[in-house]
């Protein structure tokens, strides 16, 4: 299998997005399923499967030192613990950003990306530019999206396959001591859980 193969592809209407829309146009026409309940699957992960999910994760990983080891170690487990299961979410690895070291990640093929705990992806993340540059010139990259880092820092970019997606626990900002997992959660920004962004609190 090559590397290719590994890939979906979300962008286009792959042989098995075409059986579906088959099956799903012939099963409608003969009254065998609701069209609805398919614009509710539609809307599940267009409106209620979004960051909110992986905020969840990050704020509870921050607020428990148990849980962060949990997830450094089997993030597919941890994150089933708080219900984010499903399509694009089965084969999940957490990278953590440490002052020394931020993550980045990219599907450089395709788009790739964990749809369990960040909803769909943003059309940035699905454009040639990002996904050839972040590899290039990740630094660039994240300049280009307001985030400057010390030239010490490593940049580690990842890159996402069907079997593996990535969420990056971005750094818990200083001054947040005493905040509940519900307002640490509220922090995190999509962005910082694909790299591209940092958590920052009062701006
Ligand atoms: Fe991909």
């Amino acid at each position: 299998m090559t590397h290719r193969d590994d890939h979906d592809h979300d962008n286009h209407l792959d042989p098995m997005d075409a059986r579906v829309r088959a099956l799903e146009t012939i099963l409608g026409a003969k009254g065998l399923i609701d069209p609805g309940s398919i614009d509710v699957i539609v809307d599940t992960y267009q409106n209620r499967i979004g960051p909110q999910n992986g905020a969840r994760v990050v704020a509870k990983a921050w607020h428990d030192p148990d849980y962060a080891d949990w997830l450094k170690l089997d993030a597919t487990a941890a994150i089933a613990s708080l219900g984010f299961t499903g399509r694009q979410g089965e084969h999940m690895r957490a990278v953590f950003n440490g002052p020394q070291t931020h993550n980045l990640v990219v599907c450089t093929l395709c788009s790739c990306y964990p749809w369990s705990v960040l909803g769909l992806p943003p059309v940035w993340y699905k454009s040639p530019p990002y996904r050839s540059r972040a590899v290039i010139d990740p630094r660039g990259v994240l300049a280009e999206f307001g985030v400057s880092l010390n030239e010490d820092v490593r940049i580690r970019v990842w890159d996402s396959t069907a079997e593996l997606r990535y969420l990056v626990v971005p750094m818990r900002p200083a001054g947040t001591e005493n905040y509940s997992e519900e307002a640490l959660a509220a922090l995190v920004t999509r962005d910082s859980m694909i790299g591209t962004g940092l958590v920052d609190i009062g701006t």
